[in-house]
């Protein structure tokens, strides 16, 4: 037994070391990635539940590694975050996803909102509003074409960040409250927050056509949404059952791959173009 304890014990620690070993080298090589261009945008259509029509897109990145191949973001955010990579990362982000919107725009697509992932790292001390601002000058872009996603995790130091996203909803800016429901903070924030969105997260979806429980919550987070006259979207639609029950609820907008998965920007541009035709 104690033979084995050890065994174990040592299969542990490789493993351990090869973990510390991986997030090393996505650290060291998240800087090169950046300089060597080998981050890419990904769009995920938002529909309208009822006519199935394109109206936004969350903007997804996407890393392929030369080496390590792709690194999803769920691996590669939270080490940018801790490094603070996730400021010229973010940055890159906003200023490539406006002037793609502006291409769009350009060659007649109709005017979608785009929606970009904002960590809380990069809201503090970073002059967020201040670059948002340039860079929709810069591309020439409505402010309200161009919303930002924040998770409820924003509000643990309300102190700091509330000034900021005032500053940011100031500019014309839209504002959604990512996986909303899953954060551990109080609904307080909703009274004192400029938002103008609700984005309930996958996770209430898992198995809202049989769990009770789990429809009663997205039910009421719908509600809760409407009542304060917000924009309610809900993320990782699958299939047609739950479109139609989420439109008994009341929801107007959803994404999921039901609809379409993250697309390139080519084929996101002729989905749009097809949403339309039809
Ligand atoms: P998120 O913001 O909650 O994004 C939604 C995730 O759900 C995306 O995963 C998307 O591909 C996935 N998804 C969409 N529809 C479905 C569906 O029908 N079923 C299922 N199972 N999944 C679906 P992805 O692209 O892997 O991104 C993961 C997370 O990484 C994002 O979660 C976001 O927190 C973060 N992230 C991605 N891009 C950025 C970025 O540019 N900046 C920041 N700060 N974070 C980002
Ligand atoms: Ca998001
Ligand atoms: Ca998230
Ligand atoms: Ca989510």
């Amino acid at each position: 037994a104690k033979q084995r304890g050890r065994n174990n014990y040592q299969v542990f620690t490789q493993d351990m070391n090869k973990l510390v070993e991986r997030k090393l080298k996505i650290e060291t090589s998240l800087r090169s990635g950046l300089v060597n261009n080998e981050f890419e945008l990904y769009f995920q259509p938002q529909n309208d539940l009822n006519t199935s029509e394109i109206i936004g897109a969350e903007v997804l990145l996407r890393w392929e590694h030369p080496k390590l191949g792709f690194i999803p973001p769920d691996e590669f955010i939270p080490i940018a975050e801790e490094t603070g990579l996730i400021v010229p990362l973010g940055d890159w982000v906003l200023q490539e996803s406006c002037s793609q919107l502006r291409k769009w725009l350009d060659v007649g697509l109709p005017p979608i909102r785009i929606a970009v992932n904002i960590s809380s790292v990069q809201l503090v001390g970073s002059k967020l509003p201040e670059k948002i601002q340039q860079v929709l000058q810069a591309n020439n872009i409505d402010p309200k074409l161009l919303c930002v996603e924040m998770t409820e995790s924003v509000m643990q130091n309300k102190s700091e960040t509330l000034p900021i996203l005032k500053q940011i909803k100031e500019l014309g800016v839209f504002i959604s409250i990512d996986d909303f429901g899953t954060g551990f903070s109080s609904l307080n924030y909703l009274k004192d927050l400029p938002i103008d969105e609700l984005k309930i997260d996958k996770s209430f979806l898992q198995d809202i056509l049989k769990d009770p429980k789990e429809k009663a919550i997205v039910k009421s987070i719908i509600d809760l949404g409407n009542n304060l006259a917000l924009h309610v979207i809900v993320e990782g639609i699958e299939n047609e059952d739950q479109v139609k029950l989420l439109k008994e609820l009341n929801c107007v907008i959803g994404q999921g791959y039901y609809f379409n998965k993250p697309l390139p920007k080519e084929e996101f541009e002729a989905a749009v173009l097809i949403s339309n035709v039809c």
